[in-house]
């Protein structure tokens, strides 16, 4: 798969293998971009700003209608890939490809409303006489680095509101999942004027480093875990920055909970993509009075999910994405066992599939629940009080989103209240999102929102107009 710059696609000599996790063969090659090549993308990106600022708003629109046209027309070939550069069941890939085109329809839409404001200069002493009002205008280029775990939609909700706003796009997608990234990126590019967007592959102490240190960036738009955020976040300086990182999410169940519907709650946001996804749930926190009916169900049901081969349509979970993953998963469990956890099922791991496992008597402390465990495990940590409940969801560096199980309007009001997260989701995991609702989490979590709309106004930047 070819990178793209400045409209034409471009191949290296030098390639990195993209391995399927699922059964470590090769899917293809990218290039491994150099120093040059990113060189290469932020001119013409530089270059084409003016090419997009000068186009009417009814223009980019039409241009996202009809990227949306071709992208949905490319979504078999575009799941397919996402599973077998990632491991992602094939169901899953499905649907964060119907997601992504609503994406870019919302982008489309939005694009055709953005909106300054008058400003009542007659407020002040000095400005009686004068009028005033803001316009938007566009940032400039934008980077754009994105994650393994939902390569196309993550991508999408950097570039389509940043097409949408008129600015210019470098694309630079996980060496661990890029086939997908940049096929979306070839097809987008080729409704685009050259240059508008990029996409570099690469490792990213070359590439990466560049696109966030060049003064040509005006803005840097982030998704992927803590310690990179930070790192990027300590480099960018003076330019945009937007930070959509790890969560450690709480799944709360009180004890007037209706309990079917949280186990099944539990086993989706818990193991769906091998709990591979920001906003899966990492610590279910769980009233001692309701602990066995739901324990019992939970384990029931998890029991029944199907792992193996991820391109089939019945099949659950998939692998991990790595060997790294994988290791990390085991150790994490082995430590929680090693302090006085119970395991309930799974635990086992074969290469990079690890079965889903629930553990038991997990208390906050334990490294499973302090750190973001990217895998398929649902710790229990019971607790005997609503106000426990909330303080073990507060007791965390993360605080992206939380879902909240309960029967009582006070109990939910006061969790609506109490939780420190981004979103705080009653009667539902937290593992749900819309593409239209902002979405960004609290302290270590991030900062910034995405969500087309709040992601086009964050493309923008306000500029004062007065008659004097
Ligand atoms: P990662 O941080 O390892 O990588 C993310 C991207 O950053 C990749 O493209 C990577 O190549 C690039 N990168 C790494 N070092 C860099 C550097 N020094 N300079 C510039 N770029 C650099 O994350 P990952 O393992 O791909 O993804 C998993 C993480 O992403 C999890 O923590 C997950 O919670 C988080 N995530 C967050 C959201 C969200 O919306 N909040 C969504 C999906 C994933």
């Amino acid at each position: 798969m070819k990178m793209v710059i400045n409209g034409k696609l471009i191949d290296k000599d030098d390639k990195i293998d993209v391995i399927n996790p699922a059964n470590n063969q090769m899917v293809d090659t990218v290039p491994s971009g150099s120093s040059e090549d990113i060189k290469n993308a932020l001119k013409a990106a530089n270059d084409a700003k003016k090419d997009i600022k000068e186009m009417s708003s009814r223009k980019v629109s039409r241009i996202l209608y009809n990227i949306y046209e071709d992208v949905l027309k490319n979504s078999n070939s575009l799941a397919e890939l996402i599973t077998l550069e990632t491991g992602k069941p094939i169901k899953d890939s499905k649907d964060e490809i119907k997601r992504s085109v609503e994406t870019i329809l919302l982008s489309a839409e939005e694009s055709k409303r953005i909106y300054g404001e008058t400003v009542p200069m007659d407020a002040c002493i000095g400005g009686r006489t004068t009028l005033g009002f803001t316009i938007k205008v566009p940032l400039g280029v934008v980077s754009a680095i994105t994650p393994f775990n939902y390569p196309v939609n993550l991508a999408i909700h950097k570039i389509a509101p940043a097409i949408a706003a008129k600015n210019t796009v470098i694309l630079k997608p996980s060496i661990k999942a890029p086939l997908a990234a940049l096929k979306l990126a070839q097809i987008m590019a080729s409704h685009l004027p050259d240059g508008v967007l990029n996409a570099v592959t690469g490792y990213s102490r070359i590439i990466g480093n560049e696109m966030v240190l060049s003064p040509l960036v005006d803005k840097i738009s982030f998704t992927g875990s803590v310690e990179t955020g930070i790192s990027i976040s300590n480099k960018a300086g003076m330019k945009k920055i937007n930070l959509e990182l790890g969560g450690n999410d709480p799944l709360i169940i009180l004890e007037d909970a209706n309990i079917n519907k949280a186990v099944t709650a539990a086993v989706s946001g818990s193991f769906l993509n091998a709990g591979q996804v920001c906003i899966a749930v990492k610590r279910i926190i769980l009233h001692e009075n309701v602990a066995d009916e739901f324990i019992n169900k939970l384990v029931s049901e998890t029991s029944k999910l199907n792992m193996g081969n991820p391109i089939e349509i019945k099949t659950d979970i998939g692998p991990l994405i790595d060997e790294d993953a994988a290791i990390k998963v085991s150790t994490l469990v082995d430590d929680a066992l090693n302090n006085g956890a119970e395991l309930l099922l799974g635990g086992k791991r074969n290469g990079l599939f690890y079965s889903p496992t629930i553990l038991d008597h997990v208390t906050s402390n334990m490294k499973i629940v302090r750190n973001e465990t990217f895998g398929p495990i649902a710790p229990l940590i019971r607790v005997q009080s609503v106000d426990e409940a909330f303080e073990v969801a507060n007791d965390s560096k993360y605080g992206l989103q939380a879902g909240v199980f309960t029967g009582s309007i006070e109990n939910a009001l006061k969790a609506a209240r109490t939780i420190e997260a981004g979103s705080v989701i009653i009667n539902r995991q937290p593992t749900f999102r819309t593409d239209n609702m902002p979405f960004g989490g609290f302290k270590m979590s991030g900062m910034g929102k995405e969500g087309v709309k709040y992601a086009v106004e964050d493309m923008t930047k306000t500029k004062l107009v007065i008659f004097g």
